[in-house]
């Protein structure tokens, strides 16, 4: 047997020298674990990233999978995905109390200050991290209520499309660069909204590429009316076949209306 094949593998720590981002890995070696952090955070320059071992990751090794918790116990910061906040040990320090709706909110807050511990933080260094698991179903909910106006918002669009001209075929399903994109965000009071709306179609006499209905949110520097577009190429065959359409009165209103 190969003793270098059964060498076992350790945990590194490889961080860049400003300490704010870095990873574990594993390897046999130092020097391969401080070549794979340094591709990924130091530009592949070895000189950019330190590599220190740690042992305390090493139990991990069989399915290189880190919890999150671990690593801030061991002094490691992570930005939670639902609310943003800097999750360190001293995240429970950190939680303001903030505005609570009524009383019952305001305790079930302190409750939650007072239990947490960084052993309820959610999450993997390779995945999304949560301050814990109320972070993370509320997360939940925001990802839900997004696919839910990326779909009806898309839906009114490809209406808007197939009212407008009949015999287009809209890009959709397998295309991930031209099938129908909505791109949601909070608005200033903290609302989801569509910022963004594209959806492609083919038409007859199309050469280069589909042409798009684009929307963008009133607020953006191109922002309110949608609007037609397509390749300079397929200018001529466009227009030909847009004048050869009836324009309908009665278009579907676009989301800015409809809210
Ligand atoms: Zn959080």
């Amino acid at each position: 047997m190969n003793a270098i094949a059964t060498k076992p593998l350790k945990a590194y720590a490889v961080n860049e020298h400003d300490e704010q981002s870095g990873a574990i890995y594993f390897a046999r070696h130092a020097i391969t674990a401080r070549k794979a952090g340094a591709n990924e955070y130091g530009d592949g320059e070895l000189s950019y990233v330190s590599c220190k071992r740690a042992p305390w990751a090493d139990r991990f090794a069989d399915t290189g999978i880190v919890p999150a918790s671990v690593m801030v116990e061991q002094g490691w910061h992570f930005e939670c995905t639902c609310c943003g906040v800097r999750i360190d040990e001293d995240l429970s320090d950190r939680w303001q109390e903030g505005q609570h709706d009524c009383l019952s909110d305001m305790l079930r807050q302190a409750r939650r200050r007072r239990k947490w511990t960084p052993s309820m933080i959610v999450g993997t260094q390779h995945s999304a991290v949560f301050c814990d698991a109320a972070c993370e179903a509320a997360w939940q909910i925001v990802r839900a209520e997004t696919r839910r106006i990326e779909a009806r918002i898309a839906a009114r669009f490809k209406a808007i499309v197939l009212r407008r001209f009949p015999d287009a075929e809209i890009v959709d399903g397998g295309d991930r660069f031209q099938r129908p994109h909505v791109y949601v965000t909070r608005n200033a009071a903290g609302r989801l909204v569509p910022r963004q709306a594209v959806v492609a179609f083919r038409f007859p006499g199309m050469k280069s590429a589909p042409a798009t209905l684009r929307w963008d949110h009133r607020s953006t520097y191109h922002g309110g009316k949608p609007h037609w577009s397509c390749c300079v190429g397929d200018q001529a065959a466009f227009e030909a076949w847009a004048r050869g359409q009836a324009v309908p009165s009665d278009l579907p209103p676009v989301p800015e209306e409809a809210a």
